[in-house]
């Protein structure tokens, strides 16, 4: 982790057997919901980062980066043909030759939408996949009424 972040490249890579032989069960967690898991490894390895390697004292340190977290696998891989409605979201392996690659897509994970009428901010965390981020159409500060303020009157699609 270290010599990877004194290249500038912010990412740790785990082998999944590693994981599976340090905790099985740890194991099955992040296979069968790795957008919850992924979250909350790559704030572990931040964390770890920052404790042992960072030093917050050094001005000329830049911000502790974030880190990505880079899974690679040599399990039995799934073909194509036998994926199924039960393994959307999990993690698999399959396999394939890569015939052309292209600039990554960004894709938001967290939206903060702002109501333009009375400010409360509203906060949208995104799955993975194909889930767009959509607005919603009435501000719920104006659901919520009695928290201290009288009750906002924004209009439909204040955000
Ligand atoms: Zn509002």
């Amino acid at each position: 982790m270290r010599s990877n972040a004194q290249r500038l490249q912010f990412y740790l890579r785990v082998n999944i057997r590693d994981l599976n032989a340090f905790d099985e069960q740890l194991h099955n967690a992040f296979a069968t919901n790795p957008t919850e898991y992924i979250k909350v490894f790559e704030s572990a390895i931040q964390t770890i980062y920052r404790v042992d390697y960072y030093d917050e004292n050094n001005l000329e340190m830049e911000p502790c980066p974030k880190f990505q977290l880079q899974i690679h696998s040599d399990e039995n891989p799934v073909m194509i043909r036998d994926l199924q409605s039960n393994l959307v979201g999990k993690l698999i392996c399959v396999p394939g030759i890569i015939t052309s690659t292209s600039k990554s897509n960004i894709r938001a994970r967290k939206c903060v939408y702002t109501c333009t009428n009375c400010g409360h901010e509203k906060v949208v965390e995104l799955n993975f996949g194909l889930a767009r981020a959509i607005a919603p159409a009435i501000c719920e500060q104006q659901r919520m009424p009695g928290i201290g303020n009288e009750k906002a009157n924004c209009p439909m699609n204040s955000y």
